[in-house]
């Protein structure tokens, strides 16, 4: 068990470095689009600004280059502002003599955002000496950022190795939710597994494979493994890299005994004509394109997932974006939020398809990491988590 902010002592008057991950979606206009990555920060800020300490927040917002303004993230610390009861500062920068000067006038149980990491390209690189300077502006590191936690980087990696550490609640959330997923899963365990590219999923399928005990494939995602099952696909998406390793996948799966369900009929566009009008079909013909899964399919599945004990949810099941092709993913997520299992939903696309449909309150838990989320499942552990401290135990 790794040490949690529950488990730091005396922090009043200290100076705690918080990793956050406010990597929000920010309009042109400077307008954040969604807070809940702020929203989830909160609960490790306001038991730090409880204990009195001085809380110092490090977070990155995107990828920019050099010194964005658009990128800044002041508009974040204008949020904070109204969520937390505490005064709130924020500078420009992430080091120098400005940054400890600020640093040294903040008052017991207040908080400093710092500017944008990435706005140093320190930061990406990892490099030892841009960790060594923040790390002279604090007493000790908390990382609460599980978004980036596969990515090791100065302020989410080095920053650990040279301070006393631990993670924060959201951190803690997340870990022990999904490591139960990968150790210990309430059966019958049902994954459901969509999006578009197979190839960037393979190792996270293999582990799923191994614990779940069945896979339900839409998306993109199930027309690689319908060619690879000898079933004509038309002009839908395939990535064709990935057939015979989807070929391996139903071997496997075959000899274990899992259940891998595919789609049986699906919506779709005739390519050549002229009006593209969405309709269903259980065959798809050479000049069709099939963009999401048939009202057959939403059956097979939905009756699936309402015997389910336990679910994880990563990829949407059409193109979603379009309302034409949001069925079937919607119809999933309403299935997913009625059924009484324990379920997570993980993966950029597939978060923002269930708030959009509206049902974020009915998931156990939404995780806030995409590609952490793939990677911790993948692999049981993540960089940034494994160089933190353990708990002591007397
Ligand atoms: P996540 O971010 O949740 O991990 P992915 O990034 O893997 O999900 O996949 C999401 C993308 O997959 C969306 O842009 C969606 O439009 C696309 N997609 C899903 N099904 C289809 C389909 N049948 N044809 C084309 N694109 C699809
Ligand atoms: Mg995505």
């Amino acid at each position: 068990m790794k040490r949690t902010v529950k488990d730091l002592v005396n922090l009043e008057g200290k100076v705690v470095l918080v990793r956050c991950d406010f990597n929000v979606p920010i309009d042109d206009g400077g307008k954040i689009l969604d807070n809940s990555r702020i929203i989830k920060s909160l609960p490790t800020i306001n038991y730090l600004v409880e204990q009195k300490a001085k809380v110092v927040l490090l977070s990155h917002l995107d990828r920019p280059n050099g010194f964005e303004i658009r990128k800044s993230l002041w508009p974040i610390a204008l949020i904070l502002k109204q969520k937390i009861p505490a005064p709130v500062y924020f500078i420009n920068k992430v080091v120098g003599n400005e940054v400890k000067e600020q640093i040294k006038h903040m008052e017991n149980g207040s908080i400093l955002l710092l500017e944008n990491v990435r706005f140093y390209k320190e930061e990406v690189d990892c490099d030892m000496n841009f960790a060594k300077e923040i790390a002279s502006l604090g007493d000790v590191f908390v990382n609460d950022a599980f978004g980036v936690a596969h990515r090791q980087h100065a302020t989410t990696y080095a920053l650990a190795r040279l301070m006393p550490n631990a993670i924060g609640f959201l951190m803690e959330k997340e870990i022990s939710a999904l490591s139960k997923v990968v150790k210990n899963p309430e059966r019958p365990f049902v994954v459901v597994i969509g999006g578009a590219k197979v190839s960037s999923k393979i190792k996270f399928i293999l582990k799923l494979m191994d614990v779940a005990d069945t896979l339900i494939i839409g998306g993109a995602m199930a027309y690689t493994f319908l060619v690879a099952s000898g079933i004509a696909v038309g002009q839908s998406l395939v990535d064709d890299d990935s057939v015979d390793f989807a070929r391996d996948l139903l071997n496997i799966a075959y000899i274990k005994g899992k259940n891998i369900l595919l789609p049986i009929d699906h919506v779709c566009i005739k390519e050549s004509a002229k009006r593209k009008k969405a309709f269903v079909t259980n065959q798809l013909s050479d000049d069709m394109v099939a963009y999401d899964i048939g009202p057959k399919t939403i059956k097979l599945f939905t009756d699936e997932l309402m015997n389910a004990k336990q679910i994880l949810w990563n990829g949407p099941l059409g193109k979603y974006e379009d309302a034409k092709f949001m069925e079937g993913t919607k119809e999933i997520a309403k299935a997913i939020a009625k059924s009484k299992a324990y379920s997570i939903v993980g993966g950029g696309d597939s978060v923002s398809a269930i708030k959009k449909i509206g049902l974020e309150e009915d998931i156990n838990l939404i995780s806030t990491g995409g590609g952490a989320t793939l990677k911790y499942i993948e692999k049981g552990s993540l960089p940034c988590v494994d160089v933190i401290q353990e708990k002591i135990r007397l």
